[in-house]
């Protein structure tokens, strides 16, 4: 196996092909400033483009670089943590291929670890190049994730962080499904610190983020790091049976007063379709849940790897 390297920077890449070898260049002209032996792991989540080519290209020419090839799209999830789990570092720094977390800011991450703080990320102060909808929706969700977990994720971060080996260590031991990566880091707990940065547009390319795979994400992190939404389904099943209780004895002492009243179909149909609406929400919540439980079951691997290039290597040491 090759040598000992102080950094380890993850890129999780699908279909980045037009910002890859940009993405390359920027990393490894910031990684050679710190004077110390470095890794680069490129970690291809099953892209359809040329990008796993250009990787491996990279790595033929350049001892730091290397190239972790899916079998197929996992997630990014799934492919920053085979980058963690392949990372030899003393710092691991998880950064987004296409430029939208300055790679300059590792620089001031690294300086944070020289102190001392084994967690440090990245908090946005604005983001560039983003539509209002999805700013919004992002804030929005921070916000509940916040108010509806029982762990505390910083607002307004994202995977952008360096980790210390030994958060690495931890991270790996983790190895549920459900994944948030963000979440997760906070769980493990550490020293922690911020470094706060602007978040630019994106290099090239499109998002690969659409808003199903968004919406995804949110449900996850909710469900991974929160029992409330089944607290909330018992509560509302409990006030609701309280209800109906009341007025099923509102009914029957009607009935009694009168022993001809018909009318109340109206009535019956319109408490019949609420009810049934919320038992199958509540129902939803907990199948939700038992899902995630069976797929903890399977025990499956996280991510299945087809091609692995330049980890028999030691760093750049420039
Ligand atoms: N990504 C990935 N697998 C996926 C989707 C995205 O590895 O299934 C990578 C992508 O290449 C990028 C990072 O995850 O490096 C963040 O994706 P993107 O920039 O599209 O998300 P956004 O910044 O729009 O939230
Ligand atoms: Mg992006």
């Amino acid at each position: 196996m090759g040598g000992e390297v102080t950094f380890s920077v993850v890129v999780p890449v699908f279909n980045e092909e037009p910002v890859i070898e940009e993405t390359h260049r920027r990393l490894n002209e910031i990684m050679r400033k710190t004077g110390e032996p470095y890794e680069l792991i490129f970690v291809d989540d099953g892209s359809s483009d040329r990008s796993a080519e250009i990787i491996s290209r990279l790595s033929r020419d350049n001892d730091s670089t290397r190239l972790l090839s899916f079998s197929r799209n996992f997630g990014h999830e799934a492919a920053t943590t085979a980058g963690l789990d392949h990372a030899r570092g003393q710092a691991v720094v998880i950064i987004d291929a296409d430029l939208q977390d300055p790679p300059q800011v590792i620089l001031q991450m690294i300086e944070k670890w020289r102190e001392g703080y084994q967690v440090v990320y990245g908090k946005r102060l604005e983001r560039k190049g983003e539509s209002f909808f999805k700013k919004a929706a992002a804030s929005m969700f921070y916000r509940m994730l916040h108010s509806l977990s029982e762990i505390t994720i910083p607002l307004d971060t994202g995977d952008f962080r360096l980790i210390d080996r030994e958060v690495c260590r931890s991270m790996r031991r983790l190895r549920e499904k459900n994944r948030f990566i963000r979440g997760m880091v906070s769980w493990v707990g550490f020293r922690q610190t911020a470094v706060e940065y602007v978040r630019d547009e994106r290099f090239a390319g499109e998002t690969k983020y659409s808003t199903g795979k968004l919406l995804r994400l949110a449900w996850d992190a909710v469900t991974a790091y929160s029992h409330k939404p089944l607290r909330v389904a018992t509560y509302v099943g409990f006030t609701l049976s309280l209800v109906s209780f009341i007025y099923l004895v509102f009914v029957v002492v009607r009935r009694l007063g009168d022993p001809l009243a018909v009318p109340g179909w109206a009535s019956i149909v319109v408490i019949n379709l609420f009810f049934n609406g919320v038992i199958l929400i509540i129902l939803g919540v907990i199948g939700e849940y038992l899902g995630r439980v069976y797929d903890e079951t399977k025990r499956r691997p996280l991510y299945l790897v087809a091609k692995r290039e330049g980890f028999d290597r030691g760093g750049n040491d420039s």
